[in-house]
């Protein structure tokens, strides 16, 4: 039997506002070499300067990863020659980065598992290169950009393992504002390693591979090599240590390139750069910037509220659906009515306008006027919808669209009683025959009485009245 070892090394562009080392605009999709200058093109004589947006962000990261904080992280320069770094090295750290030994923990299927963090590091990120025909362009908006690398110790066996980290991850990111965690932009990017071995041998042959843009493909590559690698040592073919690309048309991977032994990139401090030294001030305000982590929420959501697991596993997704719910239990909605609106009918209505919910004309204080009409009776379950319905077509409060279209339910007994000796009267003979004890008919009169009251006769009060003066 074999075992496997997944490792994963995951890139993060933080959301600052500037980038890393220079004053330029941090931002996707500008038009190409608009955002640089001298200090990101690598211009000889130039300073960088530690942008401190950047460095507050990667100690949260490190922080909500577990991370023991280094007392100093040291800048370094590792170099190297490609067309995407214009200055010939690139800014890292390596003897000393800013956090080692955190982790983060996985639920799959129902083991519980503790994956390390080997450590982490922030870096800038290289300009982009686009491949078009027989040409190469140049972008160097993304040269200097802050690039937080996490690196995990390969703790991981399978590709689902390692695409529910990513989840995982990508979800904590999201909840601490770092990144917004956008594979297909580029903003988290992710290489994976795995080795195979007999059991008990230890780690294998490490095979590399990049070119994931997705939990889903880290998932089926990892498979995939998995299954490749075993094949051969079945075979008795040795497993060559390279890197190779994932090929999303022809869900293989294929060999790029046998990793030369061990680059020597030559770091060295960074002699422009003091080494930065967190004090306590800084690792206050750091504290103040975690937040409670998607993981501590689902739980706390289902023991607070006693929502089930696939309800809080969909409110607690995004921060901004959690707190939304939140906001409107504080009005006293019942929790558990209160996730079913946001997991089935408000999620229908985003969904087929292709919306978010903040930013939406549904507000929590809306929602949880909905749902205390509906708890006082005012109105009832289908009603409630075509009122949720208006708020996102109208942009009004629930209160005030059940009043200009007349929704609110009839509950007066004087006003329904007549009106059931109407709809009796009308239908003489659905109404003999239930006197004389055929039930069928009832659902049609009750359907007569709700087409006369446009759906808003209380339903339970309508039935009353029908079996008594049918009895
Ligand atoms: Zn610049």
């Amino acid at each position: 039997m074999y075992q496997s070892f997944i490792g994963l090394e995951i890139h993060i562009q933080l959301l600052t506002e500037t980038k890393v080392f220079c004053g330029c605009i941090n931002r996707f999709g500008d038009e190409p070499n608009t955002n640089v200058c001298p200090v990101c093109m690598g211009y000889p004589g130039v300073l960088p300067a530690l942008n401190g947006e950047a460095i507050h962000l990667s100690y949260i990261v490190a922080r909500a990863l577990n991370c023991t904080l280094s007392p100093q992280a040291v800048f370094e320069r590792k170099n190297y020659f490609y067309p995407d770094m214009p200055k010939n090295y690139q800014i890292s750290q390596f003897s000393s980065p800013l956090g080692r030994n955190g982790w983060i923990d996985l639920e799959y299927q129902g083991k519980k598992k503790r994956i390390r963090i080997h450590e982490i590091h922030l870096e800038e990120d290289a300009g982009k290169m686009i491949h078009a025909g027989d040409m190469s362009l140049l972008d160097y908006n993304r040269a200097g950009t802050p690039l937080l690398e996490i690196v995990t110790e390969p703790d991981m066996e399978a590709g689902e393992e390692a695409e529910l980290l990513l989840q995982n991850f990508r979800r904590t990111i999201r909840y601490l504002g770092v990144c917004d965690g956008n594979m297909e932009e580029g903003s988290m990017r992710c290489d994976a390693n795995v080795s195979i071995n007999l059991e008990g041998k230890g780690l294998g042959r490490k095979v590399e591979i990049k070119n994931l843009n997705s939990s889903r493909f880290v998932r089926m590559a990892l498979n995939y090599e998995i299954e490749r690698q075993t094949e051969n040592l079945d075979k008795g073919v040795k497993v060559i240590q390279e890197t190779r690309l994932w090929n999303e048309n022809r869900d293989v991977t294929e060999a790029m390139r046998t990793k030369e032994s061990a680059h020597d990139y030559r770091y060295f401090p960074e002699p422009d750069l003091p080494p930065f030294i967190p004090g306590a001030e800084f690792l206050a305000r750091v504290d103040k910037g975690l937040v409670e982590l998607p993981e501590a929420r689902r739980a706390r959501f289902i023991a607070d509220y006693g929502l089930n697991e696939t309800a809080a596993d969909f409110l607690i997704n995004e921060k901004a659906t959690a707190d939304f719910y939140e906001e409107v239990l504080k009005s006293g909605a019942a929790p558990d009515t209160a996730a079913s609106w946001l997991q089935f009918d408000v999620r229908k209505i985003l969904n087929r306008g292709n919306q978010e919910l903040a930013g939406s004309p549904l507000t929590a204080q809306r929602l949880a006027q909905l749902l205390s009409l509906l708890a006082e009776n005012r109105i009832h379950g289908k009603i409630a919808k075509q009122v949720l319905e208006a708020v996102f077509a109208e942009d009004k409060d629930p209160a005030r669209i059940i009043k200009e279209k007349g929704w609110e339910q009839m509950n007066s007994p004087a006003e329904l009683a007549a009106l059931v000796d109407k709809v009796l009267a009308a239908n003489t003979k659905a109404a003999d025959a239930v006197r004389a004890g055929d039930e069928k008919p009832l659902g049609f009169l009750m359907g007569q009485i709700m087409k006369e009251t446009g759906g808003r006769a209380e339903p339970r009060l309508v039935q009353k009245l029908l079996k008594e003066k049918t009895g």
